[in-house]
């Protein structure tokens, strides 16, 4: 079958003496593997140096009994110049393109989850607060990979949480205090941190874009995020580097 779609480069890997392996986030399939047979020797023969977090235009041919397909077109339609010449935009889209490798399954497709990572991309060019952006992209690849964590009750008993709160990356939600845990992966969260994940949820990416965070409820979230995607993946992200130098 010859498929076509507009698709992310994940990351790749040479292959032989001429080939790569690529590993695409597609519009229409989700997450793809092929080859690029003799694209070492003649790049020209792909429009495309097959960079990481470029977007494409790609056909494939799609091998049934196989996860790795056969690549036969991949043209480069946005190369994000501005996020390769800076370091720490450089870090984070790395970061995202791991993140997005680990949580979503091959050919799970998910065009919401496409867009984001092309919004995500077009605003790390010029945003400013780079975390933070970090951080939207976390909250809303959770939620809408059906990996959202419990923020609007008690996790254990359902009640609706009062006072100080935690947060158990096991349960993956909040805590009341009433719940006796043994837990060892609580924290106390803050009501800020609290409704500024909500809001991430429910709104959209420009609507987010608007949204403050200050010092102590960024810090919060990263504590929070990290743990909790480090929890609930088994391959922790290498690119996890980015969010200790940052
Ligand atoms: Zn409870």
């Amino acid at each position: 079958m010859i498929a076509s779609s507009e698709a992310i480069v994940l990351k790749s890997f040479d292959y032989r003496e001429t080939s790569r392996i690529v590993t695409f986030f597609t519009k229409n399939y989700g997450k793809i593997s092929g080859i690029m047979k003799g694209v070492r020797k003649d790049p020209k023969k792909f429009g495309s140096s097959v960079d990481k977090f470029s977007s494409n235009d790609i056909v494939y041919y799609r091998y049934s009994r196989s996860d790795l397909h056969l690549i036969s077109q991949c043209d480069m339609t946005q190369f994000y110049f501005p996020i390769r010449e800076d370091y720490k935009r450089n870090l984070a889209a790395n970061y995202v393109m791991e993140l997005v490798d680990v949580v979503m399954q091959v050919e799970q497709v998910n065009e919401k989850i496409y867009q984001l990572i092309e919004d995500f991309l077009k605003s790390l060019e010029d945003v400013r607060d780079i975390n933070k952006l970090v951080y939207m992209f976390q909250i809303k690849i959770l939620a809408l990979s059906g990996f959202s964590p419990h923020l609007d009750s008690c996790v254990k008993c359902s009640k609706k949480v009062e006072g100080r709160v935690r947060f158990s990356m096991q349960s993956g939600g909040l805590v009341c205090q009433a719940c006796p845990t043994q837990e060892s992966t609580l924290t106390f969260i803050s009501r800020g941190s609290i409704s500024s994940m909500i809001h991430i949820e429910d709104k959209d990416w420009r609507q987010c874009m608007r949204l403050g965070l200050t010092a102590a409820v960024q810090k919060e979230l990263k504590f929070i995020l990290n743990n909790f995607l480090i929890y609930h993946f088994e391959r922790t992200v290498r690119a996890q580097k980015f969010l200790h130098a940052s």
